[in-house]
């Protein structure tokens, strides 16, 4: 599978262009995506013709002409259909492009489809969409991981270059191991969030996954940087990423945290991953034990916290402003209620104003419903709880200070290495169905990758292979660093992938 940089190599040289090289990824996508499932849309005529148009300015030296890209659909692209894998948005056309397609567009990438995901990105194994679940490429048996599973498996499959995923807690790097791919998530603000439908506001991000770690680097360079239509987004210099990628990683200090490598780590990702830090160490890595005490809090605090924003983020959709709208009948009379429950205060009985009330409530939960799968519907209902007069203080507020002793440890273990390496997954992928009806199981699954999405921390996948025991499945290491450290934790990822050639 030839990555975006060789690719890039070659459309420089005039041996291809890019109808050609997007012409293969489509008839790729034909064979292979009935199978797979990991695209929900593909304009193929679109693909093309933007393919054609770059073609036919060939002085415009953009840095990324010809790269074929995958879009999670939870990510705005004017006039097409953004469905968050949700019956919710089924029909639901975006009126604008997310800043982040609005910056790869101008560098030069070519859009080939948007990619299938849990629903509203809630999930690990992508298992929650409303269009059926994704398949791994390497076994149809088993997840390809969540909640980017679509756009992992794209890449993973040679569907497309490289695809854009995000990640609230793991949804980039968790599937991006199960797949075999790279996968990062940046600094919280790093990248926008102009036109990512919200998850969890104050942990969303959006990154690039990709065949190398050099291919996400590539796109990170484009994708990131303040935005006035984000106020969280940061103002911080954007380097040239794809600069930090030297081979050189001599002096620098790596920590093994104790807690990820503890208990309940499976043996075969434990071993791939002391022998590739072993080979760092060969080149010059300082290698040492570190510690992270409240790493064990991590998946209550991630799973209290974020249900909490969800519950808020996901109000927005009844039928009425956004999103699916409960049969046409209901509707109607659900408005002539309505109606009633505004001319109800000139004059109308309190009951008959109760009556419109309640009459207008059915027709919102029939909406919402119908519209929202089981696994969104658990999180809208734990997020009102966890925020409701009451139980507050000790669900919300707890959480909240949990996340800021989770960031201080994070803050404290970078002030003595400058990354740390630590496995992305408990194990590897399991068998779809497997984990369906054990939301707990699912959850804990998250243990590696939710503290980094509570810090803001920037994290990388890099894929190492495949698990030694049968079925022989991609696994993948996690690679941690502090805020803004995308350049060290890229180039330490660029040298694992070396040390594999
Ligand atoms: N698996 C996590 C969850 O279900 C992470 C999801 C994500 O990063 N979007 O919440």
């Amino acid at each position: 599978m030839t990555s975006f940089a060789d690719a890039r190599k070659a459309l420089q040289r005039g041996e291809t262009d890019c109808e050609t090289l997007v012409s293969s990824f489509l008839a790729r996508i034909r064979e292979r995506n009935p199978s797979l499932n990991a695209f929900i849309s593909v304009d193929e005529a679109d693909a093309l013709a933007q393919a054609r148009r770059l073609d036919r300015s060939p002085d415009v030296d953009l840095p990324l002409k010809g790269l074929a890209l995958a879009v999670k659909d939870v990510i705005c692209m004017k006039g097409r259909r953004v469905t968050c894998s949700s019956r919710m948005l089924e029909q639901f056309e975006s009126l604008y492009d997310a800043t982040a397609i609005e910056r790869l567009r101008a560098a030069g990438a070519i859009f080939v489809g948007k990619t299938n995901c849990d629903e509203f990105a809630m999930g690990s194994s992508n298992e929650t969409s409303y269009f059926g679940p994704v398949r791994n490429p390497a076994n149809a048996e088993y997840v390809p991981g969540g909640s980017s599973g679509g756009s992992a498996a794209a890449v993973a499959a040679g569907l497309c270059h490289a695809a854009l995923g995000t990640d609230t807690g793991g949804s980039i790097r968790q599937p991006a191991a199960h797949c075999g791919v790279a996968g990062l998530k940046p600094t919280y603000g790093r990248v926008s969030r102009n036109g990512l439908v919200a998850f969890a506001s104050s942990f969303d991000c959006m990154g690039p996954i990709g065949q190398s770690v050099e291919d996400c680097a590539l796109l990170l360079n484009h994708m990131a940087g303040r935005d006035e239509r984000d106020s969280t987004s940061a103002s911080a210099r954007v380097p040239d990423y794809a600069q930090a990628l030297t081979g050189d990683v001599r002096g620098v200090r790596i920590g093994l945290p104790k807690e990820y490598f503890a208990d309940g780590l499976d043996d075969g990702i434990r071993s791939m991953i002391e022998e590739c830090v072993r080979g760092l160490e060969r080149e010059g890595a300082i290698v040492r034990e570190v510690s992270l005490p409240r790493t064990e809090y991590g998946v209550a605090a991630y799973y209290i916290l974020t249900t909490a924003e969800a519950s808020s983020n996901l109000a927005r959709y009844d039928g009425i402003r956004y999103g699916h709208r409960a049969a046409p009948g209901e509707l109607r009379g659900a408005l002539r209620s309505e109606q009633a429950a505004v001319s109800g205060a000139n004059g109308e009985s309190a009951g008959e104003r109760l009556d419109a009330e309640s009459m207008l409530r059915e027709f919102y939960t029939a909406s919402r419903t119908e519209g929202f799968g089981d696994e969104v519907k658990r999180r809208i209902m734990l997020g009102a709880y966890v925020l409701s007069s009451g139980y507050y203080e000790a669900y919300y507020a707890k959480g909240q200070q949990a996340r800021t002793l989770i960031r201080n440890d994070f803050d404290a273990v970078f002030e003595e290495v400058d990354a740390l390496v630590t496995p992305a997954t408990p194990a590897p992928p399991f068998r779809l169905g497997s984990r369906v009806d054990d939301p707990m199981a699912m959850y804990l699954g998250d243990v590696y990758t939710v503290p980094a999405n509570l810090a803001g921390v920037p994290g990388l996948v890099v894929p190492l292979g495949l698990h030694p025991a049968p079925p022989r499945l991609p696994i993948g290491m996690q690679i941690l660093g502090p805020h803004f450290g995308e350049e060290t934790i890229l180039r330490i990822g660029d040298m694992a992938e070396r040390l594999q050639r």
